[in-house]
């Protein structure tokens, strides 16, 4: 792994081997979330980087983008909106599915979480083969939201995923080749 940020953030995610299947290399963040030090430093880092962007939501997916989604917002002083799982937002909402490796996944997001011309920054904790954010972008770009940036804490960079998500800029805290 190569680090922006030291190696301090990097030592505080727990690799988990086979889950949620074998061959499948877990980076469990829930150990840099629960660590003070280490949560505070991933927002101070991305607070450096996107303040002064006037920003007005941080659009987080479920879950783990959430942690970080809400605790920038804060730090940023705007709102922040969710992308969900089916059959958790309760007003109208648009939806994407998209392939995955065995079956599809679908995410949604209300229909009036954004408004049109919006600047919006989309967060999740990992990009992996970029399907998820992927199908985050359509959605922002159907509310035709003015999409700033697109932030992850880690990139593997060995599945590319960084090649579906087009013309945005995108910054990661940890490269992993
Ligand atoms: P992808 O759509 O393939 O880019 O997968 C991204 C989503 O799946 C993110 O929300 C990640 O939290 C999760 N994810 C995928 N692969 C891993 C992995 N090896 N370790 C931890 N989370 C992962």
């Amino acid at each position: 792994m190569s680090l922006e940020a030291g190696n301090d953030l990097e030592s505080l995610i727990r690799i988990i081997p086979d889950f949620p299947k074998k061959g499948i290399q877990f980076l469990d963040l829930t150990t840099l979330f629960k660590d003070p030090a280490g949560l505070r430093k991933v927002i101070d880092l991305f607070y450096d980087k996107y303040k002064g962007k006037e920003i007005s939501q941080v659009v987080g997916i479920e879950a783990r983008g959430f942690v970080v989604a809400s605790a920038l917002a804060y730090r940023l002083g705007c709102g922040v909106s969710l992308i969900r799982k089916p059959g958790k937002l309760p007003a109208e909402t648009i939806s994407k599915s998209y392939a995955l490796e065995y079956g599809t996944n679908e995410i949604h997001i209300h229909k009036d979480a954004v408004d049109k011309g919006e600047k919006v920054l989309l967060i999740d904790d990992l990009l992996a083969t970029g399907g998820t954010m992927a199908a985050a972008v359509e959605l922002l770009e159907r509310l035709e939201a003015e999409i700033v940036g697109i932030a992850f804490i880690v990139e593997l960079g060995f599945l590319n995923g960084s090649e579906k998500l087009g013309k945005y800029p995108i910054h990661t805290l940890i490269h992993k080749d």
